[in-house]
Formats: C-alpha cells, structure tokens, sequence
C-alpha cells in the first residue's frame, strides 16, 4: 500500500545524470511505496525550452531518469507516457524537439508523447465552493491517467511567486481553456485546477533551478531532487527551501484550506539525504521576482502606470498583462541584444490608473487590457479610454477563442499600421498575452522578431503545421471535445463536493 502520510524527500544530486536519477527516482518511489500501474503519464514543464531558454524547463535528462526509474517500479503498466501543452502559441512539438524530448523517449524506448494542443479536451465538473466554474477542460490523456506522475522544474514565478507542483498544472489546459481567468485570478485557477486530479509522485528538476523569472529565469545550483506523494506538502517545503512562507502563495493557501494537504512541517515527513536547513542555506537569497511593472521597467525607455484591475481583493492583477510585459522584454532581451537601445520613450498602462501619464509629444501610450480606463490629459489631449471588461461569469470555455500566432501577428500589424499617426492607443484581450506583447514591442521597437528567428523559424512554422494539421483531423475523426462521463478518472477529492471516480459524474451545474 503507498504510503498517505504527506512525505517530501530532500536528495542532493549534482548532475543531470539520467542513471543518477533513475536511482534517486527509484529510492523515492520505494521509500512511499508507489507502484506505477495502468497508464503511467508523466507532466513536465516544458513551457520554453532550447539553448535560448536552457533553464526554463525539465531537461530531458531528468525525464530519462524518471521514466526509467518508473519503468522499473511498474506493474502492469498499460502505457508510460509524457504530455505537456508548452507556452501559449508556441506547438508542443517546437518545445519538445528544442528540449530534445524526441530523442530522449527513443533512448527510452516504447513512451508515448501527448502534444495536449492536439488531443481531444475532456470536461471535468467542479462542485466545491469557492470555485470560479463550474467546469475545466483537459486533455484525455490527463483525465485517464491511472498514475499520474508532476514532474516540474524548480523556478520562481513572478506573478505566481513560485513554480513548482502545483503551479505546473497550468500546462494540463490548451491554449483557450488556459488563457481564460489567466488575470488577477490566477492563483485561484491554480487552486480549482488541483480538482482534476492529483498526482500520486511528484518529483522535481532542483538540480539547476529557474531563478527571477518563469521563461527566462537565472540559473540558480541547488544541487536537488525533491520528491513527494502530495502536492500541498512538496509546494510547502520548496517554499521553505526559499525562504518564503507558503501561506503567502495563494494558491498553495487555498489548496491547504480546501483540504489538499498540509503546510505546516510538522505534519510532513521530511526524508532524504540533505536537510532542510542545509537546503535553506544552498538557496539563500534566492529571489522570486515577484516586482510589479512599474519597478521593473525603472531605468528603460518603458515607464508603466498601473491601477486596480476589477477585482474586489486584489489591487494588481499579477497573473495578467502586467507580468506578461516583463516576460515580453526578457524574450525580445534574448532574441536581441540590443533591444533597450532601441526601444523609443514609451508608457504602458494597466489597470484603472487615476494618476499622470507623463508623456511627450511622439510617445506612444499604449493601454493595455481589457480592463484598462482613464480619464485624463495627456499632453495638450484629453483622453478617455473605457473599460472594455467582462465579467468573468459571461465567459463560455466551450465558445471562448484564441487566435493562434499567425492570427495574432496580422492583427498586431494592421491595428499599430491603423495607429502609426496616433499617440494613444490600446491593445484589447483579458489577458493580452506575452505573445501579443513580444509582438506589439517588436514593431514599436523595430527589435528582432523572435517568431521570425532564423535559426528556428523553419522548425518553427513546420511544427505549427503539424500541429495545425493533426487538429483538424482530429475534428473530422475524433471528438474535439469530450463530455465527462464515468471513465474519466480524478486520483483525489479532498471535499465532498467532488465525486468518486465510481460515481457518474456527468456534468450537473449548480
Ligand atoms: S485586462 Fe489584463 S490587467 Fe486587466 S484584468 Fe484582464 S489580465 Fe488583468
């Protein structure tokens, strides 16, 4: 039987050595007595990946180890698998052939890889309060899991704090299903998404970890591979490990409160051949980068203004456009050198912002989101701008559209072609997305288009037609959407309002 007491285990390793880690994985899975069986589906973080994002993701090394070591602890293993939906616009298979997962899953042999952009999206009814749906959607192969296995990157998020297991789940919805309350409630998201299901092993790529920022962190050598079998418990730990206190993410605080697992240490078992104190001092000064916009951009050609999203509790919307501007310039920093150089005077507003806009003659004012109003003077101009918002409850998964990149790039280019002539403008979407953000700087700032690199635009656009391809065969042959039924299992409900695997649990709204 596996163990069900919350148990973390702290193991020093300092290399990306696949047999190293196979033994690690092997002890750990021993240790809480979990046996893989039935399909078996490993989810990384693949969210970038390649030389120009070398610590954002699981190195396939990692995986190699993981997958040999669950191979080996198996038992009647029906299918081992890896699934991931990589970063908003970009295909799965661009992230995994820059992140070398194909070759890996051959020097493995016999793994199935799951691009979820191109699987049928299953509905997975939520009843607990609190929740911001009443339904998500995710990929099938995540809702027919038997064993399933998070196998995360060690990183700091900065609108999210951290990235660790719980937070990974963001790549367990597509494109559409994701972008949808990806705003100042994204840590509730995080939190309802713990719903669909919970995994049984979680083991995490500390050996290098993600430092400041989410596609573009710092590297950070902790030397780590942590491991657990609850997910509340191992996201409470790595917090300690930096310093921050778990009550203070919301989403680990909200998954606590809903009974997902504990956060305090004592009702952890801690194991492992490195101690917490020792893993305390290997991560000091650690920085999260949790900076709001207006402080990141000091000292560059952006100044940004922001103000209250619609929000009774938050008065930043730190999982939305603000933060996807930070991640935008670290992108286009990548990709061009000289992108500070060639960024003109600008300002970017978010939020209902009340103060001055300090803007001169020529400068473009862009108001970013949805949510973005003001009522003011702009140099000799007086400016108003409306929110165009909506309530999130208006919004329908099942009718909610994302364009893809090529959509999004003729859109960017013909609205800043419409407002070359004019100083204000506003880039609409809830949330705009790093991808427009990327784009909308590339043309003011006449930088370098990532999109258009041409050491991976080839790779790139055959990817994305593959990816385009096989999702409309899968319209014409398989179902694009799946209702949840009695197959579709969850591995764990911590309330009542969720029920059992056995149960019909056929979507009854309340
Ligand atoms: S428009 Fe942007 S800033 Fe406003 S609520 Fe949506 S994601 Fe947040």
């Amino acid at each position: 039987m596996a163990t069900t007491e919350p148990t973390v285990i702290l193991k020093r390793c300092t290399d990306y050595d696949p047999e190293r880690i196979e033994r690690i994985a092997s002890e750990g899975l021993q240790l809480m007595n979990l046996q893989p069986h039935g399909r078996t589906l490993v989810k990384p973080n693949v969210v970038a990946s390649g030389e120009l994002f070398p610590h954002s993701f699981t190195r396939p090394e990692f995986v190699e180890g993981v997958l040999r070591a669950l191979r080996k602890a198996g038992n009647s293993l029906e299918e081992l698998a890896v699934g991931e939906r990589s970063g908003i616009t970009v295909p799965t298979r661009f992230a995994f052939r820059h992140a070398g997962y194909y070759e890996m899953a051959r020097r493995v042999g016999d793994i199935k890889l799951y691009h979820f952009d191109e699987e049928t999206q299953v509905e997975i009814p939520l009843y607990h309060q609190g929740r911001l749906r009443n339904s998500f959607f995710t990929p099938e192969p995540v809702a027919r899991a038997d064993f399933f296995v998070n196998c995360p990157k060690f990183k700091a998020h900065p609108w999210t704090t951290v990235t660790f297991s719980m937070k990974n789940y963001i790549g367990i919805q597509d494109d559409r299903h994701r972008l949808i309350d990806h705003d100042h409630a994204l840590n509730y998201k995080v939190a309802d998404l713990q719903y669909i299901t919970q995994p049984q092993f979680i083991i995490t790529d500390g050996i290098i970890a993600g430092e400041g920022r989410m596609l573009t962190p710092l590297p950070y050598r902790l030397n780590l591979v942590a491991m657990g079998n609850n997910q509340v418990a191992f996201d409470a730990v790595c917090c300690h490990i930096i310093g921050v206190d778990p009550r203070t993410v919301d989403h680990i605080r909200l998954a606590h409160e809903r009974g997902f697992g504990p956060i305090d240490l004592d009702q952890i078992r801690l194991e492992g051949d490195v101690s917490l104190d020792e893993m305390k001092e290997m991560a000091s000064g650690f920085e999260v980068g949790l900076v709001r916009v207006e402080d990141y951009f000091k000292g560059t050609n952006i100044r940004a203004y922001s103000g209250p999203p619609p929000s009774d509790t938050d008065d930043y919307c730190w999982g939305g456009c603000p933060g996807a501007l930070e991640e935008a310039i670290e992108i286009l920093r990548v990709y061009d050198k000289a992108t500070d150089e060639k960024l003109p005077p600008m300002h970017i507003v978010f939020g209902a912002y009340e103060g001055e806009i300090d803007a001169r003659a020529g400068e473009k004012v862009v108001f970013m989101g949805d949510c973005a109003t003001y009522r003011g003077t702009i140099g000799s101009k007086k400016v108003e701008i409306e929110s165009l918002y909506r309530d999130r409850s208006t919004i329908d998964p099942e009718t909610f559209k994302v364009d893809d990149i090529f959509v999004k790039m003729m859109k960017m280019e013909k609205l800043l072609l419409e407002r070359r002539n004019e100083d204000v403008m506003r880039i609409a979407g809830c949330p705009v997305s790093v991808a427009e953000q990327v784009l909308m700087l590339v043309k003011l700032a006449k930088t370098k288009n990532p999109y258009f690199d041409p050491g991976q635009v080839i790779g790139f656009v055959s990817c994305y037609l593959s990816m385009r391809t096989r999702q409309a065969l899968q319209r014409i042959f398989k179902q694009p959407y799946q209702r949840s039924g009695p197959t579709i299992r969850g591995a764990a409900r911590p309330d009542q309002n969720r029920p059992g695997p056995e149960d019909d649990i056929s979507l009854e709204r309340n």
